[in-house]
């Protein structure tokens, strides 16, 4: 039914049940499809479902991966590192008892070359560097590893020969397991060190052709392995972030919505004003903060003059811009950090002036009341039914005080500033009219004995 068209009867409640259903119903049934998770969703399916699908993200989630885990990463590379390096001159004492003939070598390789190298390294790490100077330099670190066996262990005897390459699998196992390289530099590490077993196996002279083809393979089968377990490490550590990103995501849309439900149920749609149970929440709060600090508190009760002649002349629609227009002009008016605007229904309006005397609640209403019969009728947005009459909008309120609110139930404010109210209607409207100041009714007793 077209709201021209609706009887006067029509409850005002109905009315801004129809506008809350309509906008709740837009909040809630929001629209699912965003591309943020859009895109984690992809990636996790991708992640999920191909085999050995390649791990990088796309360029843009793949840079917020980086700034979200590349400083942790680092900072955990380098702290595993000190063990590394810890272990790997600790090396020394099977050198020493292997080969005790080669120690000297052996300490000049670990502790005066791989040593100084890993602390720069270790350096750099803290400093928490670009993922391809972080991941570089630990495959760098290997490579040095790498040669340092082999030299080490360079045309010492047949059973020495065979320690290299189980040496170049050990370094592969640190450098894609324990450091975790990222998989694209863990088979840079991987081909390095095959090809320093090559290298090795082929020039080495103790060992015979089908021991050397044992060792290769060793070292070739071992180094897939530990590629395929490096691969599976890093999906995991990709699946947890796109996991941990898209609850995030949803945390702040659910904290959203909330946020937008707390204010449609404490807000009128139309005007933006709190509405009827929001002041009653807030009357409460007020009123005992008035008891606690013995401060007075005000009540202003405002309502459109003769509205039903304007919705009957000018259109509902009409009608609706003048309550937006009263709305905004009423909030517009107020001054006090605490004071507080409603709805209070169809076009009437509740004020609650906390710590204001019936006096300067009386100056707020007839501020009021001059700014809305400047200011209150809008010029209209379409055209409407009888131009001709002339657009007015003018406002009656009624001000009710109570100087202490002890011993007071602040359901008598509210009347009292109705009362008042109806007192200004019936003096001819556009005017603000006063209730006495409200006393305890334990003092109003006392006065009639
Ligand atoms: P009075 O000066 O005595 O207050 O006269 P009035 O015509 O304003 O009388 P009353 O308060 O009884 O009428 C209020 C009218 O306001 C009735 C209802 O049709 C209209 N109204 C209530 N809510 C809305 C609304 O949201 N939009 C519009 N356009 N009209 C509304
Ligand atoms: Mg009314
Ligand atoms: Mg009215």
């Amino acid at each position: 039914m077209p709201l021209h068209q609706r009887t006067e009867n029509s409850t005002n409640g109905a009315w801004d049940c129809c506008r809350y259903t309509s906008t709740v119903e837009s909040t809630v049934v929001r629209d699912t499809a965003n591309p943020q998770e859009l895109l984690l969703d992809q990636q996790v399916g991708r992640l999920k479902n191909g085999r050995f699908a390649p791990l990088r993200f796309s360029q843009e989630l793949e840079a917020q991966f980086e700034r979200t885990v590349g400083g942790s990463r680092a900072l955990r590379m380098s702290r595993d590192g000190l063990l590394i390096i810890l272990i790997y001159n600790l090396f020394l004492i099977s050198d020493y008892q292997v080969m005790p003939h080669r120690i000297w070598l052996a300490v000049l390789l670990r502790t005066c070359v791989f040593t100084p190298i890993a602390f720069v390294i270790y350096a750099v790490l803290r400093r928490e560097p670009s993922a391809f100077v972080r991941e570089g330099s630990i495959v760098v670190l290997s490579g040095v590893a790498a040669t340092c066996a082999v030299i080490l262990y360079w045309r010492v005897n047949d059973q020495i020969s065979t320690h290299a390459p189980v040496s170049l699998m050990l370094i592969l196992l640190v450098s894609n397991i324990v450091m975790r390289l990222r998989f694209s530099y863990a088979i840079a590490s991987m081909l390095f060190c095959n090809l320093t077993s090559i290298a090795f196996l082929v020039k080495d002279p103790f060992l015979q052709p089908i021991e050397k083809v044992h060792m290769g393979g060793l070292v070739f089968w071992g180094g897939v392995f530990i590629l395929i377990a490096n691969y599976s490490l890093e999906r995991e550590e990709r699946l947890a972030y796109l996991l941990l990103r898209s609850n995030e995501l949803k945390r702040v849309e659910l904290s959203e919505a909330n946020r937008e439900l707390e204010l449609i149920s404490t807000h009128d749609p139309m005007t933006q004003l709190a509405n009827r149970s929001a002041f009653e929440k807030e009357f409460e709060v007020l009123w005992n903060h008035a008891a606690q600090t013995r401060q007075p508190i005000s009540a202003v009760m405002i309502d459109i003059d003769h509205f039903k002649i304007v919705n009957d002349t000018q259109g509902h629609l009409y009608g609706d811009e003048v309550i937006k227009r009263v709305a905004l002009l009423i909030q517009q008016a107020l001054r006090g950090k605490d004071d507080f605007a409603a709805r209070y229904g169809g076009e009437e309006f509740v004020l609650l002036l906390p710590g204001a005397s019936l006096e300067s609640a009386m100056k707020v209403a007839e501020r009021i009341r001059q700014l809305i019969k400047m200011a209150g009728s809008p010029a209209p947005s379409h055209p409407v039914p009888q131009p001709e009459i002339g657009l007015w909008t003018t406002v009656s309120c009624g001000v009710a005080s109570a100087q202490d609110v002890e011993g007071i139930d602040r359901r008598r404010l509210l009347l009292a500033a109705d009362t008042a109210l109806y007192t200004a209607k019936a003096e001819g409207r556009n005017r603000v009219c006063a209730a006495p100041l409200l006393e305890p009714v334990s003092w109003q007793r006392k006065g009639y004995e």
